[in-house]
């Protein structure tokens, strides 16, 4: 399938000089969608995946579906100030923007092999973050899947140690 397709690319969003890549039309068509996910979950049933892990919000839109595929957990990466119990965190870098990123302390089990999950792979500054967390915690990181890569801001460079998946490359 010709998944770009359904990708609409957004001039000058969310500021002047980006081109947006907008997944909600992929997600709007269901056979699309269930054929990205399907992918992803090929490639994860290759893995040995205990456990997902996703960044909020569009890591949950691509990292819930895997898990209910296969059958294993998923656990959200949010926002400071948006997990309920024991926290821990770090500050990264966006393609716009800085931030920082929390997990639940006692979410990853220490030896759990885990994947991680984002719709798309920019400068690589929020999965960076993710895989610092889940390695503090003592998860092994065995995959890391995307929809979408941009090569031209070479987030890859920061994952040169990983397994790197993505369905689309622009
Ligand atoms: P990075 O941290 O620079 O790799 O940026 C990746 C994060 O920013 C992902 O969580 C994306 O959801 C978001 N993002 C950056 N650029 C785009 C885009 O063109 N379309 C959709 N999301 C984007």
């Amino acid at each position: 399938m010709d998944f770009k397709k359904f990708v609409t690319v957004v001039e000058n969003f969310p500021k002047d000089g980006i081109r947006f890549k907008d997944i909600t039309t992929l997600m709007e068509n269901g056979e699309a969608y269930k054929k990205a996910i399907d992918e992803m979950v090929n490639y994860a049933k290759e893995r040995n995946v205990d456990v997902i892990v996703g960044p909020e919000a569009r890591g949950f839109v691509v990292g819930c579906p895997i898990s209910y595929a296969m059958g294993v957990g998923f656990v959200p990466v949010r926002k400071a100030g948006k997990l309920p119990r024991e926290v821990i965190g770090v500050d990264y870098g966006l393609e716009y923007g800085k931030d920082s990123l929390n997990i639940h302390k006692d979410s990853i089990k220490p030896g759990q092999k885990v994947l991680i999950t984002d719709d798309l792979l920019a400068t690589g500054g929020t999965i960076e973050a993710t895989i610092k967390m889940v390695e503090k915690l003592g998860g092994e990181v065995v995959g890391i899947a995307f929809l979408i890569e941009l090569s031209y801001l070479s987030g890859r460079e920061k994952l040169v140690d990983y397994d790197v998946f993505s369905l689309m490359t622009y």
